[in-house]
């Protein structure tokens, strides 16, 4: 798929049948990567999106995954390698809030299942991804600004399950700096897309945040696709906030 003399860009994003992580596709697709699409549990919005990057002339293939299973994320990562070719990127995107609300009343199962998506599942996925990057490769985590905010009677858990990817971002960009594999976070603020348990959050938000509106998914995959460019060569290890001003 790649053009005469020029390395293949075969990128997998967790999370990618809906969303930001859907964005993150289509806007990968127009730059010329070719992608590997997770989701979770809906192949026909998936196929949609698969489609979408097929329109722009990119190949595409979707894989039913849960990303905090160790033996599914080996299959994301063979699948895409065989489908489609080496793995030179990842976006950690696929990630869930959890339940609502302050932590006292917070159920432990629940939570339980966003640390392990958004913390075990990014882990994995990236551990899996650096192994087969031996020719160099760059990842992008998604973050969230809840990292710095904290969310206080929202979602604590969450807060600190990004806080985790801010610093796993820092410690594996300096591990495998060397391998010439570059590892970024992106950090948005409250976007317009289906995470939310209250529908309309993003606009009740939009009142305290400088911008006085939420953001786009497409606001965060043009960031997303910066990162993993060649324009952004020399960086490594930063956490990079588009959050309106938040
Ligand atoms: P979303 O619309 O709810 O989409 C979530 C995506 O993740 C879906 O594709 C879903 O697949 C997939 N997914 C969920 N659990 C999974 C699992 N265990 N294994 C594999 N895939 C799984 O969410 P979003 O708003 O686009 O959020 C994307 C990322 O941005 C998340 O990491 C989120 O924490 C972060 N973020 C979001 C906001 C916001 O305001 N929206 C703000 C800051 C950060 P199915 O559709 O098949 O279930």
């Amino acid at each position: 798929m790649a053009e005469q003399g020029e390395r293949q860009r075969v990128t997998v994003i967790t999370g990618g049948s809906r969303g930001i992580g859907a964005a993150i596709c289509l806007r990968l697709a127009a730059e010329g990567h070719d992608v590997a699409i997770g989701y979770r549990s809906d192949a026909e919005a998936a196929e949609g999106v698969a489609e979408g990057v097929r329109a722009l002339g990119r190949a595409a293939v979707t894989i039913a995954v849960d990303t905090a299973d160790a033996a599914d994320v080996d299959r994301l990562f063979d699948t895409a390698a065989a489908q489609v070719g080496p793995v030179t990127g990842l976006v950690n995107n696929a990630g869930v809030s959890g339940p609502v609300g302050p932590l006292a009343g917070a159920d432990p199962d629940g939570m339980r299942q966003a640390l392990e998506v958004n913390v075990l599942g990014y882990l994995l996925c990236a551990r899996r991804a650096i192994g087969d990057m031996t020719a160099g490769g760059a990842i992008v985590n998604i973050s969230s600004a809840a990292a710095t905010l904290g969310s206080p009677g929202t979602y604590v858990h969450y807060a600190a399950a990004k806080a985790a990817v801010d610093a796993m971002t820092v410690g594996l960009s300096k591990e495998v700096a060397a391998d010439g594999i570059r590892v970024n976070c992106v950090a948005p603020g409250t976007i317009w897309t289906e995470f939310h348990a209250d529908p309309q959050r993003p606009a009740k938000v939009a009142a305290i945040t400088p911008m006085g509106r939420a953001g786009r998914p497409e606001e965060i995959a043009g960031a997303v696709a910066w990162l993993l460019s060649d324009d952004a060569s020399y960086a490594t290890g930063t956490v990079m906030r588009i959050a309106g001003g938040m």
